[in-house]
């Protein structure tokens, strides 16, 4: 292995838990891709998927995203969850990319492009993208030259208040009402799923797909997808007393062995776990000592034996029984594992695997 750095994707484990999300479901799945599938390579993830049945269609968040996939030869639906803008219509139409419309600017544009089939999209209570419930008599109006395919809203808190989200379904169901059942009905996030939406016909996952939890009492088991891997490049004994790393923010209270990790903040590794998080190595934890940098880390190895240039060391995933997962590391950084998955840079070399 060449690489100083790089991450697998566990194709098995995507699977498996879509999977297991579909048999909790039992609805259609909405697999969210967006974000180069959170950081996962939007290619490798969406090859995966493209002959799973339940899987009805891919979600990006651009058209450029949707066009991306249809040169890496995906050919299930591809719904574009950002809408459309002026300027774009010739990818939605050569791409094939159906525009989740919430405004009239795209709707009357999608009229003039000749783009028929959409869904559309409702403010339900996020106060981002979609219609407000109060303009369906208005805009029913407008309907006649398109084929609405679904109706869909989103919900901004299932993860921390169930009475906010049930009155979103409540305000949804008399939408979807007013529409008419379109052929899909969708609102539930993977945080969503544990809310019941009888009327509802597919479910938009991204998160969970990916094997996080999005509450600690999530009913499903997921495995993890992405893992983490760096290479150590130095190993040496520091002196009582020596500072370590950018701004000496952290000095040996006696003497130690620290390793050089090729991974730092420029990869991916939120600098906020200066001095705070740490790294598996050989099934065991080590801390990051001193500041994050650019493009290394330094860990205390002191209490590993055996540990030389060359060897592995785990940044997101599992090292024999020790595991490191998007969820701890965005807690310690005080942010959400979307982010952190995200933030994985494409200096990061993405493998699949399977098994
Ligand atoms: C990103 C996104 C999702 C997926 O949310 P998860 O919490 O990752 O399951 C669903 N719907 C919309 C509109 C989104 O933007």
């Amino acid at each position: 292995m060449f690489l100083r750095s790089w991450a697998t994707v566990n194709l098995n484990n995507l699977t498996e838990n879509l999977n297991k999300l579909h048999s909790f479901t039992k609805k259609g799945i909405f697999s969210v891709v967006k974000a180069d599938a959170y950081g996962h390579d939007s290619g490798i993830v969406s090859r995966a998927l493209q002959d799973l049945e339940f899987v009805e269609k891919l979600c990006v968040a651009t058209p450029t995203e949707g066009k991306e996939l249809r040169d890496t030869g995906i050919t299930k639906d591809i719904l574009v969850l950002g809408g459309l803008l002026e300027g774009e219509d010739e990818l939605f139409l050569r791409y094939n990319l159906i525009p989740v419309i919430s405004t009239y600017e795209s709707l009357y544009l999608a009229k003039q492009k000749g783009i028929r089939k959409i869904h559309l999209k409702f403010d339900t209570g996020m106060s981002r993208l979609g219609f407000f419930p109060e303009n369906l008599e208005k805009l029913k109006k407008v309907l006649d030259s398109f084929y609405v395919e679904g109706v869909m809203s989103h919900f901004p808190s299932a993860d921390t208040d169930a009475e906010f989200t049930n009155r979103q379904i409540e305000i949804f169901r008399y939408i979807v009402q007013e529409l008419g059942s379109p052929r899909h009905i969708h609102i539930q996030n993977s945080a969503g799923i544990t809310f019941t939406c009888d009327f509802c016909t597919d479910v938009r996952i991204g998160l969970s797909m990916y094997g996080e939890k999005p509450t600690s009492s999530f009913p499903v088991e997921l495995k993890g997808v992405m893992s983490i891997y760096a290479k150590i490049i130095s190993v040496k004994d520091v002196r009582k007393g020596s500072r370590v790393s950018y701004c000496g923010t952290f000095q040996a209270d006696r003497d130690m062995k620290v390793a050089v990790v090729s991974f730092g903040y420029a990869d991916g590794l939120p600098r906020l776990l200066s001095n705070r998080g740490q790294l598996l190595l050989d099934g065991k934890r080590a801390r990051i000592i001193g500041s994050i940098t650019m493009d290394m880390t330094m860990i205390d190895v002191s209490d590993i034996i055996r540990v030389k240039v060359g060897d592995e060391v785990v940044i997101v995933g599992e090292s024999n029984s020790e595991k490191n997962t998007f969820t701890e590391i965005a807690k310690l950084s005080k942010t959400i594992p979307y982010e952190i998955m995200c933030g994985i840079s494409k200096r990061v070399v993405r493998i699949p695997i399977r098994g």
